[in-house]
């Protein structure tokens, strides 16, 4: 294990091994730069790391607190000043990790007293304060709340679960990156997430001591190599775990040497931060990210309940810094499984300046049933969707195939079939439509008895 120096969500510094959870994830490392300029992120403790300077209260005091945070703060947290709500690091030093501190906040029902008691291995329990300030105290049924606090079926593996249901591990040209299509690659920053969500799809790595992946400087370094060597990889999507929980030096450095790659045309960053932590979106953080453009970002939405002064705040700091937003929304069963809930959710995006981007059908990630719906209550949300509102709020749902066939788009079917050189279509309010289409074949193997009249 090589002993090398990061600094805790305090800002103290500590020695720690390449080893380490990735519990310890939220971290400040500034790379030790070899004679020859080039960056080796392992290494003794250099000279040149030094603690980064606490961030000015006025710039922490400018993020607004919500009104449902401010009373949870003060009946939970009562030592905690505003300043230190607003101060990402201390939220997550404060973050919901036991069983111990879920009783504290909640009451728990007999399930979930029982399944957080049991619980072992990856993927935690991690809330943030913030985050918990939004869910039901009291019911275990309030839809984030069940997103984030354990029950007892997540023990049970039903038939077609996996743990690693996208295939992702065979497709991982080094530990961490996944190429999987040609011209694109998924890099796996991290283990570590501010808040873990139940239905995780990397559910196997994250949050997890001592994992498969260690997600160590040295394997960004092998992942950096593959990159450069393979001209084909246009487009490098980071992921995790969740990447803005990386500290801004290491952030920094990361996409620099991205950036610096000529065949790497732009970086996306896929992230739950800023809904569940977005005291992190700080001033310092958008001049980060504002050096490594084009830069984008899929933003990991579940329900409106989410939308608050503070995101508010965050998603307007990224957009005008002018990273382009979208969502990524899991379709969960008696959370967000309704049309008038997807429609408010997707339009409070729009409002927020995100694309909605993908609703994903729920991966059979091992102990996730209860989570997921079927394919039918997606199409459904589509054609609640598709006419009824504008098509900027209509995402496109997909199923993440089963063994690594990547995202399959499930439409609902608006083609009713084919009467010689026309097709027949169908619109939001079912009304039958002709378009005339002499040279196509769509259609034509679908029988359409209607006559002309009933159209
Ligand atoms: S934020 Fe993303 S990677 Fe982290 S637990 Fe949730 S779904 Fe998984």
């Amino acid at each position: 294990m090589t002993a090398h120096t990061i600094f805790d969500a305090s800002g103290r510094k500590q020695d720690r091994s390449s080893q380490t959870s990735p519990e310890n994830g939220i971290d400040s490392v500034r790379p030790k730069r070899s004679a020859r300029g080039s960056a080796a992120l392992l290494g003794p403790a250099p000279a040149a790391i030094s603690a980064p300077a606490p961030t000015p209260l006025r710039r922490v005091n400018r993020f607004p607190i919500g009104p449902a945070s401010r009373a949870f703060m003060k009946r939970f947290y009562p030592e905690a000043t505003q300043d230190d709500w607003n101060d990402w690091r201390w939220q997550s030093r404060h973050r919901i990790r036991s069983a111990a501190e879920l009783e504290r906040i909640f009451k728990l029902s007999d399930d979930e007293r029982t399944a957080a008691a049991n619980h072992t291995g990856s993927l935690p329990v991690g809330i943030t304060p913030y985050y918990a300030s939004l869910m039901g105290l009291e019911d275990p049924m309030e839809p984030l709340r069940r997103t984030h606090i354990m029950v007892g079926q997540e023990f049970l593996k039903m038939p077609g679960e996996e743990d690693d249901p996208l295939g992702e591990d065979h497709d991982m040209a080094t530990p961490g990156l996944v190429h999987r299509y040609p011209d694109r690659v998924l890099f796996l920053t991290t283990g570590f997430c501010a808040t873990y969500c139940r239905y995780c799809t990397r559910s196997r790595m994250v949050g997890n001591a001592g994992g498969e992946y260690h997600f160590s400087t040295a394997e960004w370094e092998k992942a950096l190599e593959y990159i450069e060597a393979h001209t084909e990889i246009r487009d490098v999507l980071l992921s995790g775990g969740d990447p803005l929980s990386i500290g801004d030096d290491k952030l920094d450095y990361l996409l620099g040497r991205l950036r610096k790659i000529k065949h790497v045309e732009f970086v996306r960053i896929g992230t739950k931060i800023p809904v569940v932590l977005p005291q992190r979106v700080t001033r310092d953080l958008i001049r980060v990210l504002k050096k490594h453009h084009p830069l984008w970002m899929s933003l990991h939405f579940t329900h409106p309940a989410e939308f608050t002064p503070e995101v508010t705040e965050a998603t307007a700091r990224l957009a005008d810094a002018g990273i382009p937003l979208g969502s990524q929304t899991v379709l969960l069963k008696d959370i967000n499984d309704d049309v008038g809930v997807m429609k408010n959710l997707m339009h409070g995006l729009l409002m927020r300046r995100v694309r909605p981007y993908y609703l994903y059908q729920c991966d059979p990630i091992t102990g996730s049933a209860h989570f997921r719906t079927s394919v039918d209550k997606g199409v459904e949300i589509i054609r609640g969707l598709r006419g009824h509102t504008t098509g900027y709020a209509i995402p496109t749902f997909v199923i993440d195939a089963p063994g690594g066939g990547g995202k399959i788009p499930v439409n609902p079917d608006y083609i009713l079939g084919r009467d010689g050189d026309e097709l027949v279509l169908t619109n939001y309010e079912n009304g039958r439509y002709r378009y005339p289409d002499p040279d196509g074949a769509v259609g034509a193997d679908k029988p359409l008895d209607l006559p002309a009249a009933a159209e």
